[in-house]
């Protein structure tokens, strides 16, 4: 079958390969039709992606076809469409039996930690799938980075007596946002790219639009919450200064979720973080039971992602444009394969 390899940074190669199409009792055999690109690619192809191994099949957002199941499968049949929700856990260790299973001890992520989607079938364990009658493929791969931003609003318990400040305006705090609106709270967005707090200023309904270049943030956000700080910051940058502003943001009382990461310590000034009684929190990848909500919130129509998807890209071009899709004057939110 067809199938795409990152063979080391840099080198994205097409490759006839070989799977075994014997199924165990719990698997199915999946049909791939549509793979989002994600900063998790972007990382593991540049060669910054710390803890990655190659040669690797990248693809964890994905849109699939139930071809074959095996006898023991009950939670989806041949011909239903499924997003897959790619952390997997073979184990039961201690989260895993406390249910969370998105940040299981040994948590294997398909298409980071093993072998994922770019190519054209798949076999996994049925429990990954989550069927929709009703959505599209595109929209079935979409699920995995939203899930992200509404774990992470999940983590917060956002109500809609929250002022939400999201600081990064790429694709997971615009996951973030859109949960957090659906929630009813007041939400501000900063990044320091004043293109993507343009996207924001045009396509969103947000309280308030904060560049975070200005020299006067903290005023900023107090113009934007009538005087208030916010209740609860969400940092989706994975930038230490970003998150280390996070604790001068933050209203007295106020909770941080940090759902970006980067590689190194973390220190805080300990007076301020006591001083307000932060409470901080990291989001990690999701729970099956996001996806469901997230299934149930986009047949509903409650979720627009269409304004998102800025690349459509065929299958066999991937490895010719996939540096392409990297430059920023070509605006990349996000990038679907089409297969
Ligand atoms: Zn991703």
């Amino acid at each position: 079958m067809n199938t795409i390899i990152l063979k080391k940074p840099g080198q994205l190669e097409k490759k006839e390969t070989e799977m075994d199409q014997d199924l165990k009792p719990d698997e199915a055999l999946l049909k791939v039709h549509r793979i989002g690109i994600c900063g998790t690619d972007m990382h593991a192809f540049r060669g910054n992606q710390p803890f990655f191994s190659y040669p690797r099949i990248l693809g964890h957002e994905l849109g699939v076809e139930v071809i074959e199941i095996g006898n023991q499968v009950k939670n989806v049949k041949v011909g239903d469409r499924c997003s897959v929700e790619p952390y997997f856990n073979f184990g039961t260790d201690q989260a895993v039996r406390r249910g969370k299973t998105n940040c299981g001890e040994n948590i294997s992520v398909f298409g980071v930690h093993e072998d994922g989607g770019m190519r054209e079938f798949i076999k996994l364990p049925s429990r990954y799938l989550h069927q929709s009658d009703k959505l599209t493929y595109e929209q079935l791969a979409l699920i995995e980075p939203l899930s992200i931003g509404c774990h992470a609003v999940n983590r917060a318990g956002l109500t809609k007596e929250d002022k939400v400040l999201i600081i990064g305006a790429g694709p997971i705090g615009l996951a973030t946002i859109q949960f957090a609106k659906i929630k009813n709270a007041k939400v501000a967005v900063m990044d320091v790219n004043e293109e993507r707090l343009e996207f924001c200023r045009t396509n969103l309904d947000l309280t308030g639009i904060i560049n975070a270049k200005s020299n006067k943030v903290i005023d900023d956000i107090r113009n934007v919450f009538a005087g208030d700080l916010p209740t609860v910051v969400m940092d989706a940058t994975g930038n230490p200064q970003s998150m280390k502003n996070t604790f001068d943001y933050v209203a007295f009382g106020g909770k941080i979720v940090f759902i970006g990461l980067f590689q190194g310590d973390f220190t805080f000034f300990d007076p301020l973080f006591h001083r307000k009684e932060i409470t901080l929190l990291a989001s990690r990848n999701a729970l099956g039971t996001d996806f469901q909500q997230i299934i149930t919130l986009m047949e509903e129509g409650k979720i627009d992602t269409d304004l998102w998807i800025t690349h459509r890209v065929a299958f066999q071009d991937l490895p010719e444009k996939f540096e392409s899709l990297l430059l920023p004057e070509n605006k990349v939110i996000k990038a679907i394969v089409e297969l």
